[in-house]
């Protein structure tokens, strides 16, 4: 290290060298992370309050450092346990996430490997692997040959990224058309959208004008023609939710498709969660419209077992994507040109080749085996409905359409779901959370893990009576 106290390091490379001790480390921590990938009887873990978090992990951040083997064993033994497991198969709450061992192992490469994954320059292997990834999406979603896209941070980045491309070409059409800007923007959802697509028209200072969903939740074409009339140029996008998050529902895609025969604007499918059923042909017919969106997301770190962080955000046409985000400066000018560069389809630049850890994954593995992992969820999430059903104390909020099961326990009311929750998670056999639907408390299990198990839900419900 740079420490003068050991006068044989050199103080500019010390930490880049080839002694044993960073040999040591860098086993070390290989060591960990091997024992940890291959481990399945992970425990569940929970948060810790922070005083006791300062308690047990004092002083790490010093001038001098405290060396790799106590920083290491600080992570393994206090702060490690501090974090819930999102890959237990007790973790049902929000969407989880269950990352397959071929991607998390070769996470681990993509950070050794130092891959700059923002232009064909720099990363053309790793974005040409990613391409072809995307290339598989979008062929399975139906889109045209010439769709493409960019792994981003996350669901929210993507929402953000497709509805600026969306203003952007809605812009220049009127432009190109001699027709005035509207004085503010609207973008048409539903109320069971993800909160990401309001937090993406906040930041753009758009308005959100909301759509009624029909009673199962689903918002259909017939619901947003008469927004679109009312509303008319002001319109740049409109966003159909494929599998969402609360409910896992799918909007009635091809109703809202359908409009854009008859008005301009950009239809945006949010799949985060959802999209990944499409590799299902049994449920390919629930999302049939999303083959003519102009722009879709879904994210591998939900039901595409890739760890985090990895959003795939599909353009119909990328030309779009690339108008609206490429960044300009003196020297970046290099950069244009015909080459794909990832970095001009979002809000980004410098970007980690965050799709490879799910190339390599698929590459292994093959698309079947994920069709097989996808459809685990769904058929669990059908199985657990049944004994639901079966169940007078419980009552499910909506037939299950892809893999989250959302019920209610009679009776119970918003605080009686968190002491639940609470005391599962105590112990530490699951972790369920409360949510609500119109108003009510409820509670629901996303079935993502191929490790949960019906029976394993089974034993949660059991202590609901
Ligand atoms: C999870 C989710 C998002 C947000 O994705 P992040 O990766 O968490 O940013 C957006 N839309 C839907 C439908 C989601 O389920």
């Amino acid at each position: 290290m740079s420490d003068h106290r050991q006068p044989t390091a050199d103080p500019a490379t010390g930490m880049h060298d080839h002694s044993p001790e960073l040999l040591a480390l860098v086993d070390n921590v290989i060591d960990y992370s091997r024992r940890r990938l291959i481990f399945d009887d992970v425990p569940l873990d929970k948060p810790m309050p922070e005083r006791e978090l300062r308690r047990l992990a004092p002083g790490s951040i010093t001038e001098e450092g405290i060396g790799s083997r106590r920083a290491l064993a600080m992570f393994e033994n206090v702060l490690a346990p501090a974090c819930v497991s999102i890959d237990h198969p007790g973790y049902v709450a929000f969407i989880p996430s269950a990352p397959t061992k071929a991607s998390v192992a070769f996470d681990l490469v993509v950070s050794a490997s130092s891959v700059y994954g923002g232009s064909w320059l720099e990363g053309s292997g790793a974005i040409f692997a990613e391409n072809e990834v995307l290339r598989m999406l979008a062929n399975e979603f139906g889109m045209p040959e010439s769709a493409g896209g960019v792994f981003v941070q996350g669901g929210t980045v993507g929402n953000l990224s497709a509805l600026v491309t969306a203003r952007d070409a809605r812009r220049r059409a009127l432009e190109a058309a001699g027709r005035d800007r509207p004085d503010r923007w609207i973008v048409i959802c539903s109320e069971e959208s993800h909160s990401s697509v309001r937090s993406a028209a906040e930041v753009m200072d758009v308005r959100v004008v909301t759509a009624e969903a029909d009673a199962s939740g689903r918002l259909h074409g017939d619901a947003v023609r008469p927004l679109l009339e009312e509303h008319g140029d002001a319109v740049f996008a409109v966003v159909g939710t494929a599998g969402s998050t609360n409910l896992g529902l799918v909007d009635g895609l091809a109703s809202i498709a359908a409009l854009k025969d008859e008005f301009d604007f950009w239809f945006h499918v949010d799949g985060a969660y959802g999209l990944a059923a499409a590799l299902l042909p049994e449920l390919r017919e629930c999302f049939a419209g999303v083959e003519a969106a102009d722009s879709v997301i879904v994210d591998p770190h939900k039901w595409l077992f890739a760890p985090f962080d990895a959003c795939a955000l599909i353009y119909r046409d990328p030309v779009a994507g690339r108008l609206a985000h490429t960044q300009k400066a003196g020297y970046l000018d290099t950069l244009e040109g015909d080459d794909w560069n990832p970095s001009d389809f979002a809000v980004q630049l410098t970007r980690r080749a965050r799709g490879l850890p799910l190339w390599y994954s698929i590459a292994t593995h093959g698309v079947g085996a994920y069709r097989e992992a996808i459809r685990h969820g769904v058929t669990v999430a059908h199985a657990v409905a049944d004994l639901i059903r079966a169940r007078p104390e419980l009552e499910l909020v909506t037939e299950p359409e892809l893999s989250v099961v959302a019920f209610r326990r009679v009776g119970w009311d918003a605080s009686d779901y968190d002491r639940w929750s609470a005391q599962l998670l105590d112990d530490q056999l699951a972790f369920v959370t409360a949510s609500s639907h119109r108003g009510q408390p409820i509670t629901r299990f996303a079935v993502i893990n191929p490790r949960t198990t019906v029976e394993l839900l089974s034993e949660i419900l059991d202590t609901m009576k």
